[in-house]
């Protein structure tokens, strides 16, 4: 089977101003013809930037995303954002279920389905994380945790145009930690497992399977090459353009 073609995907997080414009540039102007034939680059800065970032994108190939999503369309939700909004300000991506949003937000698996629904009834590719922490490392409860996450996570109306998973180790975000090659092959070939029953068999073969925490240009040739890892999510090395061109170019 062909592998999928490969997503690099930064996630700025909290971080980006105006000014940020200029970080993105770099991406663009380092997206060379040799890079977009093999990889697809997404950056999902804060929703404050998502608009102005999709119109300095056109005809740039790099896609937009954003963090997060509310599961509704409309309505009183006050400070959030739809799926529908984000569509609209031009992103093409969105991030659903982030550790930072399980962890900070109370975000349950049935919430983070939910946001991955309304991501696909926008018409968004919805990019679902899923990750153990280290207390569950180390009792041995990586599969079992991933696969539940996965179960409960991942809407029936997925496939692989509308759907991204990313295997994102709590204890490997930020921390300069990474599992090893091994790990992450385990938990990745799990995932495409599982993937068989949640969206068939033939088009479990498509979706492409993302490696976050700690990718660096430096680690990210070897978890790059770590067999069904079809990509990467970045946090920190996302915001220094040569960085993120540098983990892309692992490809
Ligand atoms: C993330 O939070 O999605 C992430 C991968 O962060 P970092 O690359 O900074 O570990």
């Amino acid at each position: 089977v062909d592998r999928p073609r490969p997503l690099v995907a930064g996630n700025w997080k909290m971080n980006g101003l105006k000014s940020s414009a200029r970080v993105l540039s770099e991406v663009h102007a380092g997206y060379t013809p040799g890079l977009k034939a093999k990889v697809d680059l997404a950056v999902c800065p804060p929703a404050t930037l998502v608009g102005a970032f999709a119109i300095q994108s056109v005809g740039s190939r790099v896609a937009i995303g954003g963090q997060d999503c509310h599961a509704k369309e409309t309505g009183a939700f006050t400070g959030d954002i739809s799926a529908e909004m984000l569509a609209d300000a031009g992103a093409s991506y969105v991030l659903v279920g982030h550790s930072e949003r399980r962890q900070y937000h109370a975000e349950k698996d049935t919430d983070v389905c939910n946001k991955a629904v309304a991501a696909h009834r926008a018409g968004l590719t919805a990019i679902v994380c899923v990750g153990e922490t280290r207390e569950e490392r180390e009792s041995g409860r990586t599969l079992a945790v991933v696969k539940k996450q996965l179960r409960g996570s991942i809407p029936a109306d997925s496939n692989s145009r509308n759907l991204v998973v990313a295997y994102e180790p709590v204890w490997a975000i930020g921390t300069g930690l990474t599992p090893t090659a091994a790990d992450v092959a385990e938990v990745h070939t799990l995932i495409r497992e599982e993937l068989k029953r949640l969206v068939g068999k033939a088009e479990q073969a498509k979706v492409r399977i993302l490696y976050g925490g700690s990718v660096k240009p430096s680690n990210a040739a070897e978890l790059m090459a770590v067999e069904n890892v079809d990509g990467a999510l970045v946090g920190g090395a996302s915001l220094v353009a040569a960085d993120f061109l540098g983990i892309a170019g692992a490809y």
